[in-house]
């Protein structure tokens, strides 16, 4: 059965149990970006503010301030703060998403070896020797993140830490929203408190299931790694697009748990035409691209260069559904460059805007851009940033007794 995605919000959960504590906890956000966690935390509505939140980048962190105007924001390198300064702020939770191009196929898996990781190593250093250790700890990192040798340190400092924690593989897709984003999530808490549901060492593939008959779990869809199975013929880079996949995508269309992408377009924007694809893009990349259409049920995980470099960054939207998609394909090959724009024009393609895809992430309204950043700045720190209803759920999973 569908359900609309305000029934996700926090307040409906089926989560019966209750918060560990009234008092506010007090909250680090690591490698905070826009914010991601800082709308999940909020979204969840747990008793919490966020003490400090730390980043190097200029721009993330002027969004960042933009929204949070009242947050205190560290703009300095995490391996810049010694243990006193750690111990001074005095939390009880730490949010945190580690650079994840060190756990890329893209990013060529450098791991522990990639000094974009060191940060992360010089946290786990730091945690036994605070202080006060934190009561929960969450992290959220690519898919890849999981067989990495960071992964293997991170649970040898849970254990010598004596946390309890438990591994996730979670896509937005799990709660009914259209678009894939398969990401690697660990939360931990220390004894005396305990999990509301029973953990296990293995890695738990989407939501945990519900004691209530209203669960929460739904099937995901892993992303596919189709994108790289290109082939050159010409100027057009074909896409073999396998029986299989295409069978996927129709299943994905057909699965009626998940939201239509026409719930979180815009298409009232203003100046919605300079995100349609310019021509040489249009020549070039078509067959290369995933379109969808405002009644799909699927997206591809919209990546840091969105709207710039075209294969694998994101779905296009085939925004003119008159025309069918695979009459303008037909014969596309034998006509010349000039016909072949003009079929392809009809299909009126453009790239989801940054706003949409905040929708899709899951970023309120009231979360917005200061003026001057650029369109291609804002894909940049959306593609860096997590799915805001995914992590909500899991700081309610991981608070909640
Ligand atoms: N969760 C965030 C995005 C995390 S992406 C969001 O919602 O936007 C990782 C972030 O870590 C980037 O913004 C990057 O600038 C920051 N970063 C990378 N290395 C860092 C370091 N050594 N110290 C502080 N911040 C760092």
């Amino acid at each position: 059965m569908f359900k609309p995605l305000s029934k996700y919000n926090i307040h409906h959960l089926p989560v019966k149990e209750k918060m560990e504590n009234t008092e506010r906890l007090r909250v680090l956000e690591l490698y905070s970006g826009i914010g991601g966690m800082h709308y999940a935390l909020k979204e969840s509505s747990v008793p919490a503010e966020v003490v400090a939140a730390v980043d190097v980048n200029t721009t993330a962190n002027e969004i960042y301030k933009h929204n949070f105007p009242n947050t205190p924001l560290l703009p300095k390198t995490i391996e810049g703060m010694t243990l006193q300064d750690f111990d001074k702020l005095n939390f009880d939770v730490i949010l945190m998403s580690p650079p994840c191009q060190p756990f890329t196929r893209i990013g060529l898996q450098g791991d522990v070896a990639d000094p974009r990781t060191k940060s992360f190593l010089y946290i786990l250093d730091l945690l036994p020797r605070l202080s006060k250790r934190p009561r929960f700890i969450l992290l959220e990192n690519v898919k890849g993140f999981e067989t990495s040798a960071a992964r293997d340190a991170l649970l040898k400092t849970m254990r010598e830490c004596d946390y309890s924690f438990q591994e996730f593989l979670i896509s937005p897709t799990s709660l009914g929203i259209p678009n894939s984003r398969l990401r690697y999530f660990l939360i931990a808490k220390r004894p005396p408190e305990s999990f509301s549901f029973p953990t296990s060492a293995e890695i738990i593939e989407g939501f945990p299931m519900s004691d209530s008959s209203d669960s929460l779990a739904v099937p995901h869809n892993h992303p596919t790694s189709s994108e790289s199975e290109t082939e050159k013929t010409g100027a057009i880079i074909f896409k073999l697009e396998t029986e299989q996949e295409l069978e996927r995508k129709r299943i994905q269309d057909s699965l009626e748990t998940v939201r239509r992408l026409q719930d979180f377009l815009k298409e009232d924007e203003e100046d919605i035409d300079q995100y349609l694809l310019p021509p040489k893009t249009l020549l070039r990349y078509t067959l290369l691209m995933d379109i969808v259409q405002p009644s799909s049920r699927r997206s591809v995980c919209f990546t840091k260069g969105y709207g710039h470099y075209v294969e694998g960054t994101g779905s296009v939207l085939q925004s003119c559904v008159d025309v069918n998609l695979e009459n303008v394909f037909k014969n596309l090959e034998l006509l010349s460059e000039e016909d072949k724009l003009k079929q392809l024009h009809q299909l009126k393609l453009r790239y989801f805007t940054p706003r949409e895809i905040a929708n899709l992430m899951g970023f309120p309204e009231d979360f917005t851009f200061p003026k001057h950043i650029s369109i291609k700045q804002q894909y940049r720190v959306l593609g860096n940033s997590l799915n805001v209803h995914v992590v909500s759920h899991l700081i309610r999973l991981m608070i909640s007794k």
